[in-house]
């Protein structure tokens, strides 16, 4: 175990910062990891693909879990597997799609860890299905400043449980966790798609159509305006049974291949993501869709994780880095979602990547994201303009007054004094928080940045 100096960032890039990072391959180091800490306390990284600053610790300790990976159990005819925290989803998928089976939840990539992915709660194209991840794990091993080491359960642990899902890593590190997988037939997708004229039209065909498929997600062409603002490529599907396949892909039905085509380079042009190229992109991108299509068969890669086929395609936003918003609005609260969506175009906000998803029932975590509702979701390249820092905290405020919240695992630049407002059992989880973790060792810039540990 060698500790060293490094400068952290999230996968936006945008405020870096200088902290001692310690490498763990077993328990016994995650003991030693946790020795000699000074003032700034520790926090567990994972695979650093939280936009913002949860995974960072200027001036602390940081414990990276990458090295930490494996099976201890796996359940083949149940679906049931237990995995060390550092596994990645990209590990689970390799390993387990071969023998028919999926991992509960996955978000927008694969390149990120079991750990992560419990203390961000993530969701996927199918929230209003399965909801988020913690919802499939029965348990969880976790070190506490307090109680050391211990296996907690949703039900005999409810309090500690739920403010760990989502809790952004501060109450405690997870060491490994039983999840229940997803039981599939092939490895690939039969996947309809609907391009749409304007939001309306999108939002009105997940509102009556979404339950009829596992995963629903809309791309949405911000630089669109007028009539046209809010126009998506709408894609939804499940994954397709043996006779939906092709006599090629019956051949190998539960084929996986995780690999990237390239890497982004390590230079780029300065603003090479710029408002003109973002338009043209979009443009594109919105007349190469069909009006209309069925059941289309596409890979895992192709569906879930397109983005994943560059390697560090974060670096194409140049040194400035990029950020991304994330909100979420109660499902009654459509009209302020079309208010938001088009001050978004208005603006000549330049995001290429901007995506609508319709959640579904929340879970009982105190700091978990998802509620009932719309969420959206747009990556923005930090340097396109002076006012987006004032865009931003506008459309917070109308995300606060529609009752909703901002995703903490995206989050780099919100104001502390909303954190309340959105995330109304912000004490309850402190209250969990202060008995298992009395003295805050476990601390993050996102922690101290948002005041909430
Ligand atoms: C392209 C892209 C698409 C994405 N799409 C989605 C999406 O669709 N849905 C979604 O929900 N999210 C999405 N995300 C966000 C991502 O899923 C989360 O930020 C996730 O937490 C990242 O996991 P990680 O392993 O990289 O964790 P990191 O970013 O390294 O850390 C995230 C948090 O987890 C904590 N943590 C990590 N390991 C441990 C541990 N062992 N014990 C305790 N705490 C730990 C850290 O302290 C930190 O608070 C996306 C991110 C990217 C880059």
């Amino acid at each position: 175990m060698s500790a060293h100096r490094r400068s952290l960032t999230g996968w936006g890039r945008t405020s870096p910062s200088v902290a001692e990072v310690v490498p763990v391959s077993a328990m016994d180091d995650i003991a030693a990891a946790l020795d000699g800490l000074g003032p700034r306390g520790v926090i567990g990284r994972g695979l650093g693909r939280s936009y913002g600053d949860p995974a960072q610790n200027a001036g602390g300790r940081v414990i990276d879990f990458t090295g930490l990976v494996g099976i201890h159990q796996l359940d083949v005819d149940e679906g049931r597997v237990t995995v060390e925290a550092g596994t990645s989803l990209d590990d689970l998928m390799r390993w387990l799609v071969p023998l028919g089976w999926f991992v509960p939840v996955t978000p927008g990539t694969r390149q990120v860890t079991v750990g992560g992915a419990i203390a961000s709660d993530i969701h996927g194209k199918d929230h209003h299905v399965t909801g988020s991840w913690c919802q499939h794990v029965e348990a969880l091993t976790i070190v506490t400043p307090q109680g050391g080491k211990r296996r907690i359960t949703p039900s005999q642990d409810p309090d500690l449980f739920w403010a760990t899902a989502g809790g952004m890593g501060l109450t405690g590190l997870v060491v490994d966790a039983t999840i229940r997988l997803k039981r599939i037939e092939t490895s690939s997708l039969s996947i309809d798609e609907d391009r749409t004229n304007d939001l309306d039209e999108t939002m009105a065909l997940m509102d009556g159509g979404d339950d009829a498929y596992d995963y629903s997600v809309a791309w949405i062409d911000l630089t669109a305006t007028g009539r046209s603002m809010g126009r998506s490529i709408l894609t939804r599907g499940q994954f397709a049974t043996l006779d939906q396949l092709d006599a090629k892909r019956r051949r190998d039905p539960l084929a996986f291949r995780s690999t990237t085509v390239a890497d982004a380079p390590r230079l780029v042009p300065p603003r090479l993501l710029n408002r003109a190229s973002i338009r043209v992109f979009n443009e594109l991108w919105y007349r190469k869709a069909p009006r209309r299509r069925r059941g289309q068969l596409q890979s895992i890669t192709g569906f879930f994780h397109p983005l994943d086929l560059v390697g560090e395609w974060n670096r194409l936003y140049g040194s400035a880095g990029f950020l991304q918003w994330q909100c979420v609005v109660p499902l009654q609260e459509e009209a302020a979602l079309r208010r938001m969506v088009g001050e978004l175009s208005a603006s000549g906000c330049t995001s290429f990547l901007a995506v609508l998803k319709r959640f579904g029932a929340a879970n009982p975590g105190p700091l978990s994201f998802p509620m009932p509702g719309w969420t959206l979701a747009l990556d923005i390249p930090a340097d396109t303009r002076a006012d987006l820092p004032a865009l931003l905290d506008r459309l917070d405020d109308q995300v606060v007054a529609a009752g909703g919240r901002i995703y903490l695992a995206k989050d780099s630049r919100m104001r502390p004094e909303l954190l309340g407002a959105m995330y109304p059992r912000l004490d309850e989880w402190r209250r969990v928080r202060a008995e298992v973790d009395p003295q805050g060792v476990l601390a993050s810039d996102l922690g101290r940045r948002l005041g909430l540990a």
